[in-house]
Order: C-alpha cells, then structure tokens, then sequence
C-alpha cells in the first residue's frame, strides 16, 4: 500500500476556475494543493480565449495595415509571415500568462503537483505522471486524502460522426496551433468560437467557409446582432451555409473534401483543413468521478447547489463541468465562492448579470434578458437602441456599424438586460452588466456624465432615450 499523504484543500485542474480558486482559497488561510496534468491556466489561457483573441488582433492588424485607402493610406507589399505570428502568440501571449499563473499560484503558497487525477472514493485520489493511461490497479502513483476537494477539470471539444479528429481534421486546439496557414478552411459549426475564428482565419488571409446546423450562425445572441455580424463576415469572402449538416469528411494527405447536405440535397468541398466546433463535452467521465457518490446530470454535468457544493458535502465543482454558460469568467466566479464556501463565508454563485461575448469584427455582447425574455417573464419592457452611427466617437473610428439596446421595466426603468453589438462591446457590456446586477434604472445611467467622445456614451443615450428625451437621434 502507498503512502497516504494528507492534505487540506485539494484542486483538479488548473483552469480559470481552478487557479482562481486556489488563490482565494490561500487568501483566506487554507493550504492548498492544486493538480494539473497538461495546462496552467487551463483551456482559456492555453488554447481557448486569450490565443484566439491574439490571433484575431493579428488578423485585424494584417487586414487593416493593407486597407487603409480611406484615410488617405497606402502601403505596398504587405506580407504576412504566419510562423512569426505563430511564435508570437505562443511566447509573448500564451506562455507569458501560463507561467503568470504559475507564478501567482507559487506567490500564493500553493502546492503545485503536475499529473494526473484519478479519484478513489470520496475522500481520496491518485496522482499518476501525465501521459499514457497506466494499469492503477496496483496502487501506484501519489495517494492523497483530502478534507476538502474542488473538481474543475473543465471540458473537451466534441468529435462528430464522420469527422474523427486527426490529420487534417481538426479541433479548435488544433486550428490555433496549426503551423501553415490555410488557402482553403472549411469550419463545420458557426457558434461564437467558429465564427471568431473564421473571421481571424479570413483576416490572416484563408479562404473561409463554415457550416452552421441551424438556420443562423451564433445561435445564442439575438437575430438583429448576428445580421450585422453575418454581414461583416460575409464582406470580408467567408462564405456562410446555414441548415448545412455536415456528413463526412475524406482526408486526402494533402486536402480534405467535406461532404455536407442542405435539403437532403448533398454538396462537396475541397480544403485544405476543416475545423470542427460544435460544442464541448464536460471532463467528468475520465477521472473516477464514478467511484465517488458526487451526482451528474443527464448531460454529464455536476450537480452543484448555489455554492458549487456537489452531492458529496466536502467535494465542490466549478466551471465548464457545472451548469450554466461555458465561459471563462464563471468559472472564475465560481472558483471564488466555493474557496469561500469552503473558509465559511456566506458566498453564493449568482449570475444574473454573467455577459457573453462574441469577438467577432464588429464585437457582439449581451447580458441579462433579452426583450423576449424579459416579456415570457410577464414584465413590460422598454427598448431603446441608439445606433454607434449617431456617436462621433465611432464615426471618427470609421467602425459604425451596430447598436447598444437596453431593454428596460416600462413601468419603474429597471434595467434589465442591455445587448451591445459594435466596435469594443466587450469592453462596454461592463457597465450594462453593472446596471442589471445592481438593478440601477436607466435614470441612473442618463444622470451619470459619460464623456466625450467615447464609445460608452450610446449607453446613456439609450437610457435618455428609455426616458423619452432622446438627444442625438
Ligand atoms: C477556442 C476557444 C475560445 C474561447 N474563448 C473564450 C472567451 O473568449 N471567453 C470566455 O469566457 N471563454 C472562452 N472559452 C471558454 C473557456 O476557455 C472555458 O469556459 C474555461 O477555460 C473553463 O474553465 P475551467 O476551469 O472550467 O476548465 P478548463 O479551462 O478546461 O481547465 C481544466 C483543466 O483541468 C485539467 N484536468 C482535467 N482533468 C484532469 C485530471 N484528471 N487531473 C489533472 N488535471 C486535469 C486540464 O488539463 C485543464 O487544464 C473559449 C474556449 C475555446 C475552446
């Protein structure tokens, strides 16, 4: 039998949520141990939010310093070296906030263990060397028992029939890391992680296509948004094919050729690469989660109460395998309240003011309810959209195109969602997501100076106009 070590609070995974979590949890005085098989910093800082975002700032760098007529610029001979903006990425962005997270985790105290996790039981697990699955039958690797454990083992892509990854096949994670850059991409799936990607991929100068399952890419953000952003992806060449279902692919060494059907009605194209994203599949099925008596869903998700505690009262769950939208910043949130559970503080998940962003060219955000679901809630609403073309800011950006709508409580000005789709809405969704989490009203925003020019002020301009004294409209 193994030596047993014993240890406080326990981590798997060493994501946005389980980082974040070992960091809090150090804060408030507990020792900490955190196990992580392959990526500090998880999806998100690895092959997720921040290499895609550095990949999109390249492609708008590229495209912008070749078309720049309109302000009187040009350039000759613009060329772009992809290994280099490869290399880029991968030392200056990724492996900078990598071992950033490494470092803080180090500042924090915590106990670093890299390998991989399998659960004994309730209060136990193995720690195996990370790579090709072992016979663990004979008790090998670090056992550790543990007061307290948090699982933030986050997720995977999904695999497709016909489409196994592989070859030219290929997995967001692949598509990021690939070393030429592709003539011809073919993305199978137009949800915000297919759709930014396509756009950067196009930006950077591939020949796009994606196929989208439904009857509109970027499924979850509203029709009026997504029509602008269609627009925009469409204006750069990525050709869009909505009701597409993507039947096989056939990897030729050198191309692929995707086989998709609309109406029954079968097409073939030749690429050099298809990127398969149609979703992610939670990491709870890997692990031994089964050998304790911690609760799934029907999807594989864990169940978790309000403070990410699990079934199990000393084991907690946080991020892309619990409910809820699969974003960095949850799992974040999530990390945080369950170290706080965990010290006894009164924290609760609550995620009526959570945004989603779509990175795409222009950017898209949304937080709280939409007018729909606001009026299936029984409320009366208000909408008011003030367009980025009345802001002078945008104009002089050259970069005019989209909205900021705050749907409001007709009858006390309650803010209750606020979706923004046009040049730094990423940015700007903070605020609306302020107003719906601190339930302010749209009085509170008009009475608060914005200043000028600025891309935020269509957000006060939106309150005015709920107010009925519209200014610039
Ligand atoms: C291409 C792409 C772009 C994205 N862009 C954004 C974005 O712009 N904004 C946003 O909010 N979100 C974005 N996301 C989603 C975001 O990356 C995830 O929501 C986030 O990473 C989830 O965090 P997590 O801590 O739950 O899990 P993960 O980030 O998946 O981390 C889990 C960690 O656990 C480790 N692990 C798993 N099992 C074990 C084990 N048994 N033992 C030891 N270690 C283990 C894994 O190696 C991994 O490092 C994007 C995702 C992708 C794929």
């Amino acid at each position: 039998m193994a030596n047993v070590e014993e240890k406080d609070t326990v981590i798997i995974g060493a994501g946005p949520g389980g980082y974040v979590a070992a960091i809090r949890a150090a804060e408030l005085g507990q020792k900490v141990t955190i196990i992580e098989k392959e990526y500090f910093g998880g999806v998100c800082l690895n092959v997720g939010c921040v290499p895609s975002k550095a990949l999109i700032q390249a492609g708008h760098r590229y495209r912008e310093a070749k078309d720049a007529t309109v302000y009187g610029i040009s350039t000759k001979d613009v060329e772009l070296d992809f290994a280099k903006t490869q290399a880029w990425k991968n030392k200056n962005v990724v492996e900078r906030m990598t071992s950033g997270v490494q470092m803080l985790l180090k500042k924090h105290k915590v106990e670093i263990i890299k390998g991989e996790a399998f659960l004994d039981n309730n209060e136990q697990l193995r720690v195996m060397p990370a790579g090709p699955r072992q016979f663990m039958d004979n008790g090998g690797g670090q056992t550790i028992k543990f007061k307290n454990l948090i699982l933030a083992t986050g997720s995977r892509p999904v695999e497709i029939k016909g489409f196994k990854f592989g070859g030219r096949v290929l997995s967001s994670t692949g598509l990021l890391n690939i070393e030429e850059l592709p003539k011809k991409l073919v993305i199978v799936g137009g949800g915000y992680i297919g759709s930014e990607l396509a756009g950067s991929f196009s930006d950077l100068g591939s020949e796009v296509t994606i196929l989208e399952g439904t009857d509109q890419i970027i499924p979850n953000f509203e029709r009026d948004m997504v029509s602008i952003i269609e627009k925009h992806l469409q204006k750069k060449g990525i050709k869009i094919v909505t009701s597409a279902m993507a039947k096989s692919v056939q990897d030729n060494g050198d191309s692929v050729d995707v086989t998709y059907a609309v109406d029954g009605q079968e097409t073939t194209i030749n690429a050099d690469y298809v990127m398969v994203s149609v979703g992610r599949r939670p990491n709870t099925d890997n692990f031994g989660l089964e050998m304790t008596d911690v609760e799934l869903t029907d999807r594989g998700l864990v169940k978790v109460d309000e403070q990410g505690r699990t079934s199990v009262k000393n084991i907690y769950a946080v991020g892309d395998i619990t409910a809820g939208p699969a974003l960095a910043h949850k799992a974040f949130f999530q990390g945080k309240t369950a170290a706080g559970a965990i010290s006894g503080k009164n924290t609760a998940n609550d995620y009526i003011g959570i945004p989603s962003v779509c990175f795409n060219d222009p950017e898209m955000a949304s937080v709280g309810l939409t007018a729909d679901e606001a009026k299936a809630q029984k409320r009366e609403v208000k909408i008011s959209k003030f367009p980025f073309a009345g802001n002078a800011r945008a104009v002089s950006l050259d970069n005019m195109d989209g909205f900021v709508k705050l749907i409001s409580d007709k009858n006390t000005g309650t803010v209750l969602g606020g979706q923004i789709v046009g040049p730094n809405a990423s940015d700007l969704i903070s605020e609306v997501s302020i107003l719906v989490n601190c339930q302010l009203n749209v009085e509170d925003v008009a009475l608060t100076i914005h200043p000028h020019p600025t891309l935020g002020e269509p957000i006060q301009e939106a309150a005015d106009m709920a107010m009925g004294f519209p200014t610039h409209i």
